[in-house]
């Protein structure tokens, strides 16, 4: 834990960790071996997000050997932004990796992203060339999602990217700025600016286990990325309430004028009853776009904390930022 303390570190790891009991051992084996090629100071920051299985004990143990790494134990299940967040807060190297836990992302890239970074870039993001292993719902809705979040947004999120990165010191420090509660760090990261680059490389399957992020969980996240970044949805109703109004008044000039100038009285059941379930739909859609962001606002508003830690290794007095871990 000296290490932490007093050097100063190079690189920080924050790896999110749910349910990673079995990769935990190689992960770590294959972290170590590529940063420790670049420096020997460097933090390993194990963010132990609620899992259900022993991730927690595999964390401890490997702390207990080796004084580079640090865990911090979430109270509970708070989701992979909150949990690399809490990484970013506690991590003091110059430079700082964000990557999964699964080995999808491969650790020896970061010999790479490091490279790049030395050239001077403030934010290196590694894009999926290729996505091994990944379901073509997955991917489909992932693509998808990219396309629809670039379209609507004005800030320039990479396409095909997770949040596997390599960023400075200096838009850690940015980004802590950032106070909003629903995380999108891959839309914060964007939206700082900074000199930018991308690494390329081919995601892996999952070894192990299997993915965390749940349909509910994929569609939050990406609700989350589109609210944060864009009020469209907002114009798009009001636009969708002016379309609709117009509609409706030229049928009712036709209605008016079939009725007294052609003297004929539009009927029909069929007609009526579409026309108010077709309101009536786009009604509930719109009080519900609405309500996606009042959502957020509320959360905001209640500022609770993030996170929780229930444990960790990391001393409180290392940081400022560290106070705000309401320790049990
Ligand atoms: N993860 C997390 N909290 C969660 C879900 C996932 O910390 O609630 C971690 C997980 O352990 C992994 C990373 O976030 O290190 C990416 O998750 P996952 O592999 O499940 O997502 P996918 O690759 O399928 O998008
Ligand atoms: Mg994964």
């Amino acid at each position: 834990m000296e290490t932490n303390n007093k050097k100063q570190i190079d690189i920080s790891v924050i790896v999110p960790i749910y349910n990673e009991e079995q990769i935990i051992p190689e992960l770590y084996e294959r972290l170590h071996k590529t940063v420790v090629q670049i420096t020997e100071h460097y933090e390993l920051i194990f963010v132990n997000d609620g899992s259900e299985d022993y991730s927690l004990l595999e964390l401890i143990k490997l702390s207990e050997q080796d004084d580079r790494v640090f865990y911090i134990n979430f109270s509970r299940n708070f989701g992979h932004q909150i949990a690399v967040t809490a990484g970013l807060d506690a991590c003091k190297g110059k430079a700082v990796v964000i990557i999964d836990g699964d080995l999808q992302d491969p650790p020896e890239l970061i010999t790479d992203l490091y490279a790049k970074y030395k050239e001077g870039y403030e934010v290196v993001y590694a894009k999926r060339a290729e996505r091994k292993g990944e379901s073509f719902f997955k991917k489909s809705t992932a693509k998808l999602f990219y396309r629809v979040l670039k379209r609507i947004t004005s800030i320039n999120i990479p396409m095909d990217t997770g949040d596997f990165r390599l960023i400075d010191q200096k838009v850690v420090h940015y980004l802590k700025q950032m106070s909003e509660q629903n995380k999108f760090l891959r839309g914060q990261i964007a939206w700082l600016g900074f000199r930018q680059t991308q690494v390329l490389f081919n995601r892996d399957k999952r070894k192990y286990g299997k993915t965390g992020y749940s349909l509910g969980k994929m569609l939050h996240f990406a609700m989350d990325g589109i609210t944060g970044f864009s009020d469209k949805p907002l114009q798009m109703v009001t636009k969708l309430g002016f379309t609709i109004s117009f509609i409706s008044f030229v049928i009712i000039l036709y209605a008016v004028y079939s009725y007294f100038i052609l003297d004929r009285t539009i009927t029909g059941w069929t007609s009526l009853i579409i026309s108010s379930m077709f309101i009536g739909g786009v009604q509930l859609i719109s009080i519900g776009v609405i309500g996606e962001y009042i959502s957020r606002i509320n959360k905001n508003v209640l500022k609770r904390p993030m996170y929780i830690v229930e444990k960790s290794n990391i001393k409180k007095s290392n940081k400022a930022e560290v106070k705000k871990y309401a320790e049990i």
